[in-house]
């Protein structure tokens, strides 16, 4: 027999913990048909809500039901950490518990693992149900990503991925503070089978991400990934000194042909305006990298655990 982990992340979650729970377990057929234990880590990822109740009376009716509940909300990325470190699975799955990734992919995604890819992963063809504005800037954070990061990312990447025990390994090798597991995924390589589905909504809820947390998971993303933007940093300011070296010798010429006519404020104004905005972007640029060096050195646990079941 070979163990399959499941890793469900929740946060207030309630009603659709036990819901998963169900529809996963239509599965049970094909998990009988490969000799496939299973094991599902459901992650409370500091619910205010019953959601630890509710696993609480899954893992009563039945024992292959796990629960590790951390001591607050830590985010999904911490809650997948840990469901990965506590994964005893030689194949290993992280679903969401809305149901957006649909567990009747599994039999599909098994069958390529099964032709021997390290892992399977998923990603939405469509993105119908979200608001257009909201698809605008993951598209292009996906297209920008894919140009200044080593780690590939798909565009519509969902983090539903049936892994081997190989390449789970290697991501749990990756202690770092700051995770954007979507670029861990592809930084860390092996064979990936990329699958695609049309968009699902989610069964009940809502959705925990706004525009602000999307936001700050992209700059996560790109400093955690990629150090282009520093590079644009050091090209500025070398662009810069070019621009006051002809600015220098075109001043000083004009000033020994035709001395010096006292004009030029508003051109002067606009200049350090100018200048000094590219200053603190590019300081802003530096101390993002910094902010995140500071957390990283600083090697705080990445969840604490509350209980565990
Ligand atoms: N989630 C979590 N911690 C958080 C936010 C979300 O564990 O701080 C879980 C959530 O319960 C769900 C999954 O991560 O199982 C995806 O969240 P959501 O559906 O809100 O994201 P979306 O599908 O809209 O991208
Ligand atoms: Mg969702």
């Amino acid at each position: 027999m070979s163990l399959l982990s499941v890793i469900v992340p929740c946060y207030n979650e309630e009603e659709n913990v036990p819901f998963f729970y169900e529809e996963l377990m239509k599965n049970e057929a094909f998990f009988k048909e490969k000799a496939l234990e299973v094991e599902v880590i459901y992650i409370n990822d500091g619910s205010k809500d019953g959601t630890v109740a509710e696993v609480k009376k899954l893992h009563e009716k039945d024992e292959r039901v796990h629960l590790v509940s951390f001591s607050r909300n830590f985010g999904k990325e911490a809650a997948m950490y840990a469901g990965l470190q506590r994964s005893k699975g030689d194949y290993v799955v992280i679903m969401d518990v809305d149901l957006q990734d649909p567990p009747s992919l599994l039999p599909e995604m098994y069958s390529y693992i099964e032709e021997g890819y390290d892992s399977v992963a998923t990603r939405r063809v469509s993105r119908k149900g979200e608001p257009p504005i909201r698809s605008f800037f993951a598209r292009m954070f996906y297209k920008l990503m894919d140009k200044i990061s080593q780690a590939e990312i798909m565009d519509g990447a969902r983090d539903y991925r049936l892994m081997s025990r190989q390449m789970v390994d290697a991501i749990l090798a990756m202690t770092e503070y700051n995770r954007f597991t979507k670029g861990i995924f592809g930084w860390v390589g092996f064979e990936t089978k990329w699958i695609e589905f049309e968009n699902v909504e989610r069964v009940k809820g809502e959705t925990k991400w706004n525009f602000w947390k999307l936001f700050k998971y992209s700059i996560e993303g790109i400093t955690a990934f990629s150090t282009v933007p520093l590079t644009i940093a050091s090209f500025m300011g070398v662009l810069f000194c070019i621009i006051a070296f002809l600015a220098i010798v075109f001043v000083v010429v004009r000033k020994l042909l035709f001395g010096d006519p006292v004009s030029g404020w508003a051109s002067q104004v606009c200049i350090t305006l100018f200048v000094s905005g590219v200053q603190l972007f590019c300081m802003g640029i530096v101390g993002q990298y910094l902010a995140k060096t500071y957390m990283e050195v600083k090697n705080r646990p990445i969840y604490l655990v509350k209980e565990e079941l």
